[in-house]
């Protein structure tokens, strides 16, 4: 395990020396110490990505060169799968088999940026139809400077990936702030890039707190983008921040996702949609259907079915055999889901779990919990929990499932399900929300887009949307001197 910062292609110590512990949450001790990067170490980081953008090959390669490297990164990735599991396991606390898709995923973004990249070199200029003659015009993506990711702890270096390989991808240079909670994989992204011969400066790693790194990041005049990924209330002073000198921003923020469950579809399919839509990651997912609202006839016998279900989840250390639900990422997030089932307790029904799993009161662990008739305005249904932790409600038509179900100030993603398929199209069709599941919750594609409505987000990654993302759109109009005009 890494534990030096990475700059100008190469692992140094941080400018003060200070380094911070990094915890086990199965236990809640140290399993690893890494520095504390602060504002000086994100201005040689910067200037690194910004020497590398302005004067280095990197953004005048072609995106066949490009896709060479981003494709041997994925290899080595690929090829490290079992090993960088394990440190995701011990560092955030899910569960290996999640751990294992997640570095899956992260090869797999990689190798598909690859491409994108080498299509670029086809798809970069367009030409525009004008109205005049005389003139001609296309339009010409260039990449859009130094890119600064900051991303959160609950899927550490697919996070990572989700915005280092399409910014390379574009020709961009990277400086990555990676959560304080979970700092050891993306720290390994440096020597796989160096590896697969990424020029120096063109990524750059500086693990450190939130004020200390992600804000000089963040106000560093340098640079040119910021893509963010975690609360709604960071992402705001981020936007304000970069409204300071208008750097181009893409924001993925929270959400509170509703799963409408029409009384058609089987139980069982229901039954398995509204476990895995919330317990998933033990509930650290920011598009997690956390609001599950039920159709009245159905309730009785499916709530029956769900709380069977759920007591059976199997809880436990990420590496045993059959564990579903590892410790929450941290003692301080174990605490605030904790009181958050404090209040839930004062404001809903509670229906199952609720405590710390007898036996693992070592650990940061949540057992599965399910409340139910929880009225529109209690707080547990209104707020990001971001925990094992599922609201039920009943709702009687489609129109006062949509209203419940749109009433909130997020709108990352939304699920419907239905037996009736006209039906389930009408209700997505009517979901303000960014991403929107069929007769499903949480299957995420690489080639689709993935971002939020409203409070939940500017802008989209994945899929060619992500490429965007760290690309500008140049216009390049030319006279024939030749015709009057
Ligand atoms: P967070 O906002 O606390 O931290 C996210 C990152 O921002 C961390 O790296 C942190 O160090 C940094 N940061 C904190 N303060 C900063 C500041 N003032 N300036 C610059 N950087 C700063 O979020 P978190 O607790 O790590 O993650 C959980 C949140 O992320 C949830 O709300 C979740 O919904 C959201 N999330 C969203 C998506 C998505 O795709 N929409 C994906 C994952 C997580």
């Amino acid at each position: 395990m890494r534990d030096q910062i990475y700059i100008d292609g190469r692992y140094v110590a941080s400018a003060s020396g200070e380094m911070f512990d990094v915890i086990d949450p199965s236990n809640r001790e140290v399993f690893h110490r890494v520095p504390a990067g602060n504002a000086e170490d994100i201005d040689r980081a910067v200037r690194a990505a910004r020497r590398a953008f302005d004067a280095g090959p990197w953004p005048r390669m072609s995106g066949v060169e490009r896709a060479a490297v981003l494709r041997k990164m994925g290899d080595e990735i690929a090829a490290r799968i079992s090993e960088i599991a394990r440190i995701e396991v011990q560092d955030n606390g899910k569960p290996l088999p999640e751990a294992v898709w997640d570095i899956e995923d992260t090869a797999g973004v990689f190798h598909y940026y690859a491409d994108l990249a080498e299509r670029f070199d086809q798809e970069a200029e367009q030409k525009v139809e004008l109205g005049m003659e005389g003139f001609s015009s296309k339009a010409v993506k260039e990449p859009v400077g130094v890119a600064g990711a900051i991303i959160p702890w609950n899927f550490p270096l697919l996070m990572a990936a989700w915005k280092v390989a399409p910014a390379l991808a574009a020709g961009c240079t990277v400086v990555l702030k990676p959560s304080e909670l979970t700092p050891v994989s993306a720290l390994e992204l440096g020597g796989i890039a160096e590896r697969a011969g990424l020029p120096a400066g063109c990524l750059n790693i500086i693990t450190g707190f939130g004020s200390d790194a992600g804000a000089p990041l963040t106000e560093h005049p340098l640079v040119d983008k910021l893509a963010f990924t975690g609360s709604v209330p960071t992402g705001s002073r981020i936007m304000a921040m970069a409204a300071k000198d208008i750097k181009t921003l893409s924001l993925e923020l929270g959400g509170k996702s509703p799963l409408v469950i029409f009384a058609d579809t089987p139980i069982e399919d229901a039954v398995e949609w509204i476990l895995f839509g919330i317990f998933w990651n033990q509930g650290e997912v920011c598009s997690a259907t956390s609001r599950v609202l039920i159709e009245e006839r159905a309730f009785e016998a499916l709530m029956e079915r769900l709380v069977a279900e759920a007591q059976k989840i199997r809880i436990g250390h990420g590496l045993e055999d059959g564990v579903l639900l590892g410790p929450l990422v941290s003692p301080v997030q174990h605490e605030k889901v904790l009181n958050w089932i404090e209040t839930g307790k004062k404001e809903a029904r509670l229906v199952t779990g609720g405590g710390v799993p007898p036996g693992l009161e070592g650990g940061c662990y949540v057992e599965p919990t399910i409340f139910a008739d929880v009225p529109e305005e209690a707080t547990i249904w209104t707020e990001e929990i971001f925990g094992p932790v599922v609201c039920v409600k009943t709702f009687r038509t489609e129109e006062e499932a949509i209203r419940l179900a749109n009433n909130t100030r997020f709108g990352l993603a939304a699920a419907v399900m239905s037996d009736d398929l006209d039906r389930a199209n009408r209700v997505a069709r009517a979901f303000r929300a960014g991403i929107v599941w069929i007769n499903c919750s949480q299957p995420t594609f690489t080639e689709a887009p993935w971002g939020g409505y409203k409070q939940s987000g500017l802008g989209r990654e994945l899929g060619e949307w992500g490429l965007n993302n760290y690309l500008e759109v140049k216009q390049v109009t030319t006279w024939d001197r030749h015709r009057p005009w």
